[in-house]
């Protein structure tokens, strides 16, 4: 039986290990952390649990092709509840309300009360998200074995949408938000998406979210991490925790195994990397094997951005937040806060989740765009990196508190997360947690993870199938483990 080395329990990891057991190959995961999930993760501070990941996980309905994957895995199954919000986001400024509705027609109706001149712009965009919920990544097969008549099937379902498509993926959200007169409703957007991203990213998701998808699993993030880890190891999968691997070794060209940073190695027939994909390139390969396209992307960060953000959890004595996913509130002035200007804040809530606070207690996160370069040049300086993290404290505790007067003195628990926390546990590169989500012509939509001069490897992860999240991850897990079968003629037991 072939032995398949797995760098990673994240998300890619554990699909590729699952996959993998399936199809009846052996493997052995390597984590560095003390638990699965990676980037996927929650962690409890007394009462509560503060949920680090999804906000809404696509493939979530039984209707797309992406929840073969979530059952596979055991990330979903019957047990779980899945919630699907009403709104995507609630955005205040002034007095004034934009709710941005999951349904596209209450979202029309509300779009065009708020704004009748803008009755073309918003017609189209929700004429798109009725249209494009159906959009997904093809998971059948590792896209580039792909035949003719596989890539035929996945354009039907695109038939006489590819107009709608390429016009949200050729317009960052900046230009979509320009494209409205009522200013309310573009500023609306660019607090749910920041204004880099691909227009694709808001319309794709609320074109899922109209269909039913892209909803909350109750128990979040580490559960779901938690329920894959449990079926990776009933299918007879090892997983070695506390364990880094420093580097890929390679003889004549084929990767034989990994060394680990106690000195120890690992052998095994293929080697998978899942883990961060520059951490991947320049550090375990060493920089050898590097593609071009990769040494474009990762060195050219303005071009190029990756989203990191910093968020502050707080576990609150009281009933705060309500049902809904959360609020986006303009600022009366935009301050200067963790690197950044920030024009609004977001208070984002889990009340709709009893697994995150006892009754009569609650979540609620501040969330910030993240600039990774003025945390990690703080990294270093002990003082000055508390200091900033207190500085969002301050600004997080006094927005809640404004919002939710019934919060104060009631805080109990807070914590700060950073983009030099992504750096810390994960080795993520910049603290990125989705890799590029630009929508730029130069961005491929997926790379194989194939290197030239190196056998026996395969790179996947979110780095791998832009711009990642835990779709990503997981189908570029489930292709690996998919390519392997093909290399060695066996079935792919899916
Ligand atoms: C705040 C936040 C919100 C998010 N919201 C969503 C959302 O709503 N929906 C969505 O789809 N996605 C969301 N994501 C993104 C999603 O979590 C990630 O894109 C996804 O989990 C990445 O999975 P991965 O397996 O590719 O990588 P990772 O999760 O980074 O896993 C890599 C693993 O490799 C391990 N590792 C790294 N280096 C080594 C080494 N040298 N040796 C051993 N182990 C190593 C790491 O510890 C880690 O466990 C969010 C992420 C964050 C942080």
């Amino acid at each position: 039986m072939k032995k398949v080395v797995i760098i990673g329990a994240g998300i890619a990891g554990l699909t590729c290990g699952i996959y993998a057991q399936r199809s009846g190959l052996e493997t052995e995961i390597l984590e560095m952390h003390t638990i699965a999930g990676g980037e996927c993760t929650g962690w409890d501070r007394g009462d509560y649990h503060f949920d680090g990941c999804i906000h809404w996980l696509m493939g979530s309905s039984p209707d797309m092709d992406l929840h073969r994957i979530w059952r596979d895995t055991g990330a979903l199954d019957d047990n779980v509840t899945i919630v699907n919000h009403e709104s995507f986001m609630r955005y205040e400024a002034g007095g004034r309300v934009v709710e941005l509705y999951t349904n596209a027609d209450r979202l029309e109706q509300h779009l065009l009360e708020i704004s009748p001149k803008d009755k073309s712009e918003i017609k189209k965009l929700c004429k798109a998200i009725r249209a494009l919920g159906e959009f997904g990544i093809p998971i059948d097969k590792p896209m580039d074995m792909m035949t003719a008549g596989d890539g035929l099937r996945f354009a039907v379902k695109l038939v006489g949408k590819m107009g709608m498509m390429s016009r949200y993926s050729k317009m960052k959200m900046e230009e979509l938000a320009a494209l409205f007169k009522e200013p309310l409703i573009g500023r609306s957007m660019l607090a749910s998406i920041p204004g880099d991203y691909a227009a694709t990213a808001l319309v794709v998701t609320l074109a899922g979210m109209h269909r039913g998808d892209s909803g909350f699993p109750i128990g979040g993030s580490r559960a779901l991490a938690k329920r894959m880890e449990q079926k990776y190891l009933s299918l007879g999968g090892k997983v070695r925790y506390r364990t880094r691997v420093e580097k890929i070794v390679v003889k004549e060209g084929r990767a034989m195994g990994v060394k680990l940073s106690d000195g120890g190695e690992v052998h095994g027939d293929y080697v998978i990397s899942c883990a961060d994909g520059y951490h991947t390139l320049h550090h375990l390969l060493d920089n050898n094997y590097t593609p071009e396209i990769y040494n474009k992307l990762f060195s050219d960060t303005k071009a190029y951005p990756t989203p990191t953000c910093a968020l502050v959890f707080m576990g609150i004595n009281a009933e705060v937040g309500g049902h809904g996913r959360g609020v986006s509130i303009q600022r009366e002035q935009p301050v200067n806060v963790g690197g950044m200007q920030s024009d609004f804040i977001s208070l984002l809530s889990y009340g709709y989740d009893n697994t995150m606070s006892p009754k009569g207690k609650s979540v609620i996160a501040a969330f910030y765009n993240g600039n990774f370069d003025y945390w990690h040049a703080l990294k270093d300086d002990k003082e000055a990196y508390r200091a900033a993290k207190q500085e969002l404290i301050d600004d997080a505790t006094e927005a809640l508190v404004k919002y939710y007067p019934e919060a104060e003195g009631r805080i109990e628990k807070i914590d700060v997360v950073t983009p030099e926390t992504y750096v810390r546990y994960c080795n993520a590169w910049r603290g990125s947690w989705m890799s590029w989500g630009s929508g730029s012509k130069d961005i491929p939509r997926y790379f194989p993870g194939l290197l030239d001069g190196l056998d026996g490897f395969i790179m996947a992860g979110m780095w791998t199938l832009p711009p990642g999240g835990l779709p990503g991850a997981a189908t570029a897990g489930r292709f690996a483990a998919h390519r392997i079968c093909i290399k060695e003629g066996i079935a792919f037991n899916a």
